[in-house]
């Protein structure tokens, strides 16, 4: 079976601002420095490191290709990984890297850059499950109370126990996901993640349990939890 992974990488992270920490010349999420590496290559390296997964394509804006490429050279990855312009949205940059995947790849797994805490068991039994199913997504459930409102006033409290909050990966068929992103764009829509896009096609859309420490690095108090994780992961691996 060939799995190929789609890792978005092209956002401008304006909500990380300009005084977070550890920058490498830049104040984009991706590209922050975790421990000397920047968070889009951890990512890379777990998917690299999961058994089912036979290529990875990651999408870049244009004036970062040049020097990514020379970064991702020095790793010598063992599973085959190819860069690709992104677009102007998350959904126009996965597209352009979902047409640059290899014509027999039977699953592609969508997953934000900026959730280098995904583990290995997760990418597998998501996977494992779209092969089953045809489409699996990572979730967790909400610890808070959600509330629907308008205006700043609370509508309704939404029962707790039917919803998840979506993560990545996100992983379908190949040719159910290129289907749905034919219909989006046809239809002019712009989802916030591959499964609202699978969704419209009246698919079912299976949800595997995922795990708090998958949160997207997003704010610059993120960078500060993302050194402890990184810490522990190392630490497990010596102990390991
Ligand atoms: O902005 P958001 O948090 O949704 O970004 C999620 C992922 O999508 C990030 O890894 C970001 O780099 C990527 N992205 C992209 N192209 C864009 C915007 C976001 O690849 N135009």
């Amino acid at each position: 079976m060939k799995v190929s992974v789609i890792l978005p990488a092209a956002g401008l992270g304006t909500r990380m601002g300009r005084s977070a920490p550890e920058k490498s010349g830049t104040s984009r999420k991706q590209f922050m420095l975790l421990e000397g590496s920047p968070i889009l290559l951890h990512t890379i390296r777990k998917f690299v490191a999961s058994p089912s997964v036979t290529e990875i394509v990651v999408a870049l804006r244009a004036e970062d290709s040049e020097w990514a490429s020379e970064l991702l050279g020095h790793e010598r990855f063992r599973t085959p990984v190819r860069l690709v312009q992104g677009g102007d949205s998350r959904q126009q940059s996965v597209e352009n890297a979902l047409a640059a995947i290899s014509i027999d790849t039977d699953l592609v797994a969508v997953h934000d850059a900026v959730r280098p805490f995904i583990d290995i068991e997760a990418i597998e039994k998501v996977i494992a499950e779209a092969a089953a199913s045809g489409a699996a997504i990572v979730g967790i459930v909400p610890v808070d109370t959600v509330k629907q409102v308008h205006l700043n006033k609370v509508r309704a409290t939404i029962p707790r126990e039917r919803l998840v909050l979506a993560q990545t990966p996100q992983v379908f068929r190949y040719d159910l996901l290129r289907r749905a992103f034919d219909k989006a764009r046809d239809d002019g829509f712009i989802g916030t993640d591959e499964s609202s896009l699978v969704e419209r096609l009246d698919v079912d859309v299976h949800v595997v349990a995922g795990n708090d420490r998958n949160n997207k690095i997003t704010r610059p108090s993120d960078m500060e939890l993302a050194r402890l994780f990184l810490a522990e992961e190392a630490a497990q691996r010596v102990a390991g």
